[in-house]
């Protein structure tokens, strides 16, 4: 990281994603529009580090990638590839903790308690949550322990997914549906952590490129809406089904005109199902933030701080969150594991 100060001031990335945009556009909605893109991996672009104006980059030189099928498509793919290497894959099983002997991880205990022991265990769970919760007390380290009290987390996320028995032809694969409100929307989520009545959104349509994903004649939608994480103290058994309504009928009143009499089979998510179902540390979208002082080398790192024989993967850990991030965390990782097994 150091050999790349000069290259990281030339790219002045001591701004924020926010203050670059700005410095090249007037413009107060093109500014918004061109400075929304670390929502994507969790950051207010008010704090987040110019570096991920990268994310214009790529997807200008590389295109926005979808898989067929959509991302449970990848995941069957890769469970097919595991499965030809002859790996076994348990399913429904939670690590509870790790099995630890002095400095070295042995292992890890199940829920119900048993022991899988290993040579190298690499962790996809929230490093926050393992280096916190999955590890005993005595057994982390001082370091680790003072970086996650400094940690500042990433916002959570509201997901309502739906089915309409229409279809929306308009309607385009990605779209970004911007609310009145800007940076003091942006700070109400991450700095005051106020659920406010008013969001923007982003609103998925696979079926504008994949048509399996609906009966004929429907359509079938995702709509993400940032709002504070677990941090906030919201009550989202009952502020989840309020928020879904203002949502709908935002969408039904602008670009999806009748929905709420065509919507189907709705269910939604909470930052309280981000932390019961995945573990995620104040049910947080994609681990800590993205900012200058979690990017990078600073982020958590890919073979464990203090123990040996652990390495990290997943959004929390270098490089950071999205698909092409956890999946270069787990090629690092790759290249760092010794060859245990001789080529
Ligand atoms: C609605 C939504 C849309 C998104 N869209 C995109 C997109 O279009 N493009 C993109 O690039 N990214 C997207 N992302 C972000 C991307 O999905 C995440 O950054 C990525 O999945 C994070 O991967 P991960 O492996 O770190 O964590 P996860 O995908 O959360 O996987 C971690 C898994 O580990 C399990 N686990 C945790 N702790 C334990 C334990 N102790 N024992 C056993 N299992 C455990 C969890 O249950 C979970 O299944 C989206 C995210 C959301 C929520």
């Amino acid at each position: 990281m150091v050999k790349q100060i000069p290259r990281l001031i030339g790219l002045q990335s001591y701004k924020t994603v926010w203050q670059l945009v700005s410095h090249y556009l007037k413009n107060d909605k093109l500014r918004q529009a061109f400075s929304i893109q670390p929502l994507l991996v969790g950051g207010n672009p008010f704090d987040t580090t110019s570096i991920y104006c990268l994310i214009h980059y790529l997807e200008r030189a590389y295109g926005v990638q979808f898989a067929m099928g959509g991302t449970q498509a990848i995941v069957a793919a890769l469970e097919k590839l595991m499965l030809r290497q002859g790996i076994e894959i348990r399913l429904n099983q939670t690590v509870e903790r790790l099995l630890i002997e002095a400095d070295t991880v042995k292992g890890v205990v199940l829920e119900g308690g048993q022991t899988i022991e290993a040579d190298v265990v690499v962790s996809n769970a929230d490093p926050a949550y393992l280096y916190q919760r999955m590890i005993e007390p005595k057994k982390q380290s001082l370091l680790t322990r003072l970086k996650l009290k400094k940690s500042q987390y990433s916002m959570g996320l509201f997901v309502l997914y739906f089915g309409t028995t229409r279809t929306y032809p308009s309607i385009a694969h990605h779209t970004i549906w911007m609310g009145e409100r800007y940076q003091e929307l942006l700070a109400d989520i991450f700095n005051r952590k106020i659920l406010s009545e008013d969001f923007s959104l982003y609103l998925h349509r696979p079926t504008a490129t994949d048509t399996s994903f609906a009966p004929d004649g429907c359509d079938s939608f995702y709509v993400l809406c940032p709002v504070p994480n677990l941090q906030g103290g919201q009550e989202w058994a009952v502020e989840g089904p309020a928020l879904r309504d203002r949502i709908v009928l935002a969408l039904e009143k602008t670009i999806l005109p009748e929905l709420s009499s065509v919507i189907t089979e709705d269910f939604f998510m909470t930052p309280k199902d981000f932390e019961h179902d995945y573990l995620s540390e104040h049910g947080a979208g994609f681990s800590i933030s993205p900012i200058f002082t979690q990017s990078a080398w600073f982020r958590f790192h890919n073979r464990a701080e203090s123990l040996k024989n652990l390495y990290l993967v997943g959004a929390g850990t270098h490089p950071g969150a999205g698909l092409p991030g956890v999946i270069s965390s787990a090629k690092v990782v790759d290249a760092l594991i010794p060859r245990l097994i001789p080529e």
